[in-house]
């Protein structure tokens, strides 16, 4: 059996493909199999203003479907399993140091089950 030169790496791909670490399970993915939640970088004055809220309570996070909102992120794995980790532990919320909301989480759900039902649905 002749070996022949250094393997080959069919995995290795001229574009380095970005990898972030997912909140709730720890591994880490590439960047587009996971769903970035983003903390907007400032509150904005006015907004917290109308909304009649004190700043300290204005710290919003935001799923961001497009990948590119500005502000510190957080990602996480289209696995329920690992929103409810994610959920239990606390860690997304220390990850972006801020409040998550029952909303974010439930933004969060929304959007795992939409990509577990187009995943399951590719035909069409
Ligand atoms: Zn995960």
């Amino acid at each position: 059996m002749a070996k022949t030169g250094p393997k080959p790496n069919k995995n290795t791909k001229e574009r380095k493909i970005p990898e972030r670490r997912c909140t709730g399970c720890g591994g880490t993915f590439p960047k587009k199999d996971l769903i970035r939640v983003v903390r907007a970088p400032e509150a904005k004055e006015n907004e917290a203003a109308e909304a009649n809220t004190p700043m300290e309570n204005v710290c919003r996070v935001s799923v961001d479907f497009t990948g590119k909102k500005a502000g510190r992120g957080a990602y996480m794995c289209k696995k329920e399993a690992c929103l409810a980790k994610a959920r239990k532990t606390g860690r997304l919320h220390s990850s972006l140091q801020c409040e998550i909301t029952d909303a974010v989480y439930e933004e969060l759900a929304k959007e795992i089950r939409l990509s577990e039902a187009e995943n399951n649905n590719e035909d069409e």
